[in-house]
């Protein structure tokens, strides 16, 4: 019988999980969320770029003008849905469409030029999920908007690779860069490639036949094969490239030059979405290429206009938190876990219970970080719970404690213990643990 048709059997429940290609982040993993987070606010600070969120769902439109109707992302990849009036939403694939909406509507063109932003937020794809590529991902972004200039183009290749070294895994990337053009050079190379691959179609992949005409350049970054073969012989965009787009590139890599940062430059480099003009750029891994990039970036000129607003040059990067942290676990690179607990504290008795709550109090507002069974029974059973947690000191107090006035203060890895008055004995494990270790909270340097 179904469990439908029997009501007095519970239905079998099936094992609830995360959605595919998502996941949860558990506390080991938020030890290198934080660290990274850390790296990206002090170093993004101290260039003066101010953080920015914006909302995870953002009117379709968004999307479709900023990224392009015929990439890979607003083509196949969205969430999108059609909310409760009707309005069509999607969840936010990328970061910049989101922040230059936000430029354009809170009149960021009114406040001193550049502006630069950063973000540090979650994105979603609907991918093929496979290693280092994901539906639900974080991105971290840093963006300059209002400004031209290749110098602004090497600040930001040179904040990311220094982000990359202050997570200890720059010597992994390679720098790949590229220039493809203004919408003048890029217009007339466009029509080239198309003429050459007129002709060619049933060599190319299915995508490829798919793009030809909406996104040619795309197909010069192709891995199929018989695509690769094509877009070695492909005309080259260096033929094409004007005059002015020439000169600020050359600046750009004297630029890279005087930071001696290294690169290589990579003519078939176009990035996926169609808001990129002028310097594209990847951090490629050194030995699987393009295919776990970190991250990419490149000047977007001509998206604040496309999104409505007044032309606006800028250029950005974003890169990829799991991918990062996959190569830091590679690397066997170890973040400083703050989680560590200094302290547990055992109790028996309701008189005990009662004063053990202030004592954690007392201990934590001195940055001792401490944690009381205060739903266990035994002392034994207590005892195993402190073993548990790994911490160096527990107090313990019971009925005699209190009559007297004291707390045992027991040293868990000698298994050494001594009364101290109540009244100390916060001093007491101050001394013990190192006033520098303590975990000081001031609510004034959280507040940002
Ligand atoms: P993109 O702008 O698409 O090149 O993305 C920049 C970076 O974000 C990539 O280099 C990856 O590190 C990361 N990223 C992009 N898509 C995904 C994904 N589906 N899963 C995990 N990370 C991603």
């Amino acid at each position: 019988m179904s469990d439908e048709g029997n009501p007095q059997q519970a239905p079998t429940a099936h094992k609830l999980q995360t959605p595919i290609g998502m996941h949860d982040i558990l506390p080991d993993d938020h030890e290198f969320f934080t660290f990274i987070k850390k790296v990206v606010r002090h170093r993004a600070r101290q260039c003066g770029f101010r953080r920015i969120t914006t909302p995870i769902l953002e009117a379709t439109e968004v999307f479709q003008r900023g990224i392009g109707d015929a990439t890979d992302i607003v083509d196949k990849e969205m969430y999108t849905f059609t909310d409760k009036g009707d309005r069509s939403m999607t969840l936010k694939p990328e970061g910049t469409a989101g922040v230059v909406r936000s430029y354009i509507e809170h009149g960021m063109k009114e406040l001193p030029q550049p502006v630069q932003l950063y973000y540090i937020e979650p994105h979603f794809r609907y991918d093929k999920p496979q290693k280092g590529r994901y539906r639900q991902f974080w991105q971290f972004g840093i963006e300059i908007i209002g400004e031209t200039d290749p110098a602004l183009d090497a600040q930001i290749i040179d904040l990311a690779n220094r982000i990359n070294e202050d997570l200890g895994i720059a010597h992994l990337f390679q720098i790949q860069i590229n220039n493809i053009g203004c919408p003048k050079c890029r217009t007339k190379y466009k029509e080239e490639l198309v003429n050459f691959y007129i002709g060619k179609e049933r060599s190319l992949c299915e995508n490829c036949q798919d793009r030809l005409h909406k996104n040619p350049l795309r197909l010069l970054d192709c891995k199929a094969e018989d695509c690769r073969i094509l877009a070695e012989l492909a005309p080259k965009f260096e033929q094409y490239r004007c005059p002015t787009c020439v000169e600020f590139h050359t600046k750009l890599k004297g630029y890279l030059d005087e930071l001696k940062i290294e690169y290589v430059e990579n003519p078939k480099l176009v990035r996926g979405l169609d808001y990129y003009t002028g310097t594209v750029f990847e951090f490629w891994d050194k030995t699987e290429g393009a295919q776990n990039a970190i991250g990419g970036g490149g000047r977007y000129d001509g998206l604040t206009e496309l999104m409505g607003g007044q032309p606006t040059p800028a250029v950005g990067y974003a890169a990829g938190l799991e991918r990062i942290i996959g190569h830091m676990h590679k690397e066997g690179i170890k973040v400083p876990s703050k989680d560590d607990l200094h302290i547990f504290v055992a109790q028996l008795g309701d008189d005990a219970k009662k004063k053990c709550l202030t004592l954690l109090n007392q201990l934590r507002e001195r940055g001792i970080k401490a944690v009381g069974a205060l739903g266990k029974g035994s002392m034994k059973a207590q005892m195993r719970l402190a073993d548990k947690f790994k911490v160096p000191y527990t107090l313990i107090m019971g009925i005699t404690e209190v009559r007297e006035g004291v707390v045992i203060v027991r040293n868990m890895q000698k298994g050494q213990q001594r009364p101290v008055p109540f009244d100390e004995v916060v001093e007491e494990v101050v001394k013990l643990i190192g006033e520098e270790n303590l975990d000081k909270y001031s609510p004034g340097e959280l507040l940002y």
